[in-house]
């Protein structure tokens, strides 16, 4: 038996390899690695399984091929464009909102230039990062005051930080969320050095339970919105009016971490039922927390908005160092807080807003377009048809709400539906669908305008075409 690892090339032999030698305008490095890596793998396999080739040739034809293969790949951005067609508007594994026109233009002009971010240019003196978004945020939320970290989970730490640490906070046990990426709202809590105090049942809790737990620890009263599920059926849970109420007795802050808080009336175009940010705040509550890319349709931020006296002791928490937001997402937040002072004008201009709004007929009208498109170029492959259906809001906000669509449904007649959605996948750029009942689903409400041609094209290369 022959020592098949003598059959694997060497780095050299392969360096000067026609195919390897004509990919140009590839870093060298790129294709050393590329070369190694595979002949790793290689070495690997054949250990697993000695009798995989019995020919030299074909080895080294395969590891040639995977090695073009391998170094494409290495050369490729990681992070890529995707087409979403799932209708999920905010999708966090896709990058939850996506930042308007204007916002994107400020997020240029501060990352390519140098700006006034800590500079206040009245004075000559130095100013704060957050005063570009702090008058709008006021403004637009009714607060006293505010304060802008990275997320919303360090929203929540950096406030249980400074207004309980080493205390107690008292929340609902039908509140203990659970945000994705196994990330759980009490461990976030805990890390911030308050004791937890859960109170009630999962499906219900009444004023006077947290009535009854208040103590000489006690240090704040929590509520948290059940962004990602709903309890239902027989279910009771305390107002943040109720609970405001009961602070002011016991004279302990009352805090609503509410995700996915939204300045855009939504309930108002028949959009959930979810109050808004302004509702929150003029409810009494002291201090509100709620992401910048969920339904607001900004940059990734946490927001705390509240009453003065416990928002400049977060301002002066050391965390607030550890936690605070660069100039890109300070100035994607100010373009997209500047869109809100005209609620109509935000709805246009910003993505999440003009797609969770858009209308049922617009829906079809482009259910119906896409259609055509593909159908000009594809009907050999598939059976094409349009049907009524939901889309998802996503991203842990408006559980159970569903917005009426119209999908575009593609029935394969040749291929495998795992192995074109995987196709689609890998594809460039990537096509994000689902799958019911055997049929690949298009939703146009996430796809852009400007990417219906391209979509049309990834449909033709997952179906094998040029
Ligand atoms: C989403 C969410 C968070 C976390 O917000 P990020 O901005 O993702 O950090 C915290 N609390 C609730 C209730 C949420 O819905």
């Amino acid at each position: 038996m022959q020592n098949i690892y003598q059959w694997l090339p060497g780095v050299d032999e392969l360096l000067l390899n026609e195919r390897i030698k004509a990919i140009h305008d590839v870093p060298r490095q790129v294709i050393l690695d590329g070369i190694r890596n595979t002949l790793k793998e290689y070495r690997h396999q054949l250990g697993v399984n000695p009798e995989r080739y019995q020919h030299k040739e074909e080895l080294q034809r395969d590891i040639l091929n995977d090695i073009i293969k391998e170094i494409a790949r290495r050369e490729k951005p990681q992070l890529r464009k995707v087409i979403n067609a799932t209708g999920i508007v905010l999708h966090t594994n896709l990058g939850r909102a996506l930042l308007s026109g204007k916002a994107w233009k400020s997020v240029e002009i501060a990352a390519t230039g140098y700006s006034n971010l800590e500079l206040n240019l009245a004075t000559g003196h130095r100013g704060s990062r957050y005063a570009h978004v702090e008058e709008l945020i006021t403004r637009l939320t009714g607060a006293e005051s505010c304060l802008v970290v990275n997320n919303n989970a360090a929203a929540v730490l950096l406030a249980l930080n400074t207004l309980a640490k080493g205390k107690e906070t008292i929340v609902s046990r039908g509140e203990l969320v659970e945000i994705g990426g196994s990330f759980r709202i009490p461990d976030v809590m805990e890390q911030s050095g308050s004791h937890l105090v859960e109170v009630g049942t999962t499906n219900k809790t009444y004023r006077s339970d947290y009535e009854q737990k208040i103590g000489s620890e006690t240090s704040l009263l929590l509520k948290v919105h059940t962004s990602n599920y709903r309890i239902i059926g027989f279910t009771q849970e305390t107002d943040i009016k109720d609970l405001v109420t009961l602070g002011k007795e016991f004279h302990l802050p009352v805090m609503h971490d509410l995700g996915s808080g939204s300045l855009f009336d939504l309930k108002g175009r028949g959009i959930g039922d979810e109050p808004t940010v302004q509702q929150i705040i003029a409810s009494g509550a002291d201090v509100v927390t709620f992401s910048g890319d969920k339904l607001l349709g900004g940059p990734q931020a946490g927001i705390i908005a509240g009453k003065d006296q416990y928002i400049s002791l977060m301002k002066k928490n050391p965390l607030t160092r550890a936690l605070r937001i660069d100039k890109m997402t300070v100035a994607a937040l100010e373009a997209t807080l500047r869109s809100y002072l005209d609620m109509e004008g935000a709805l246009q201009e910003i993505p999440t807003l003009e797609m969770l709004t858009r209308p049922l007929n617009v829906l079809k009208e482009q259910a119906q377009e896409l259609k055509a498109l593909i159908a000009k170029e594809l009907t050999s492959f598939m059976d094409i048809s349009v049907e009524e259906g939901v889309s998802q809001v996503g991203g842990g906000s408006l559980p159970g709400k569903y917005l009426p669509t119209y999908l575009v449904l593609l029935k394969l007649k040749k291929q495998k539906v795992e192995q074109f959605v995987h196709a689609l996948r890998e594809g460039e750029p990537g096509v994000l669908t689902y799958v019911r009942d055997d049929q690949v689903i298009l939703d146009p409400r996430t796809v852009l305008a400007s990417q219906y041609e391209c979509l049309v094209s990834a449909l033709k290369k997952g179906c094998g075409g040029k």
